[in-house]
């Protein structure tokens, strides 16, 4: 079996983020959560508060070969460090799919021998995006189905504060 990492800012992570990784837990031998450090600036949490609530869904969810880091800098380093062979990278619609296409075509460039994997979202998260929790949040929505119960009270609480 092959080693993936799962990249991205994950600012919060969402049901549709957890979808893809339940699903690739199943697959992958295991499977690296990264969380991008580098846009701590404009972030509503910083990388180790989203490592953080990471681990917290992955443990109430006993998914016990996927770890969760924070990090800087290209995905394929992280993809080397960790022994992975395979990006995976979950596509809602085809407005994804053109911008991970590019990325998968700069990813090849630089390291030839790790491979891009696509997961469809599951059509019952497809509508969902870290940046539509915020903006749900900020006017005071309901987050029930959007983020993974174990972490729903952290993040409302967090959103409403900003
Ligand atoms: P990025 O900043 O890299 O876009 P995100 O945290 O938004 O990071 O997303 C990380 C990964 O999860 C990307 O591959 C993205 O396409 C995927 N993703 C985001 N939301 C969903 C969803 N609702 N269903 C499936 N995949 C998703």
């Amino acid at each position: 079996m092959t080693k993936a990492i799962f990249t991205g800012s994950f600012d919060p992570f969402t049901m549709g983020h957890l979808d893809i990784l339940k699903r690739a837990a199943l697959l992958f031998e295991s499977v690296t959560v990264g969380v991008l450090e580098n846009m701590e600036k404009r972030s509503a949490f910083t990388a180790q508060e989203r490592c953080e609530l990471i681990r917290r869904v992955v443990a109430a969810e006993t998914l016990q070969n996927v770890h969760v880091e924070a990090f800087s800098g290209l995905a394929v380093e992280l993809a080397r460090r960790t022994g992975s062979d395979c990006m995976l990278r979950g596509l809602r619609d085809a407005g994804d799919l053109s911008y991970e296409q590019r990325l998968e075509q700069l990813n090849l460039h630089l390291a030839p021998d790790i491979q891009t994997i696509y997961m469809a979202a599951s059509p019952a998260y497809a509508h969902i995006s870290s940046s539509a929790i915020k903006e749900i949040c900020a006017w005071g929505g309901n987050l029930e189905g959007l983020v993974p119960a174990p972490i729903q009270i952290s993040i409302a609480e967090r959103l409403i504060k900003r």
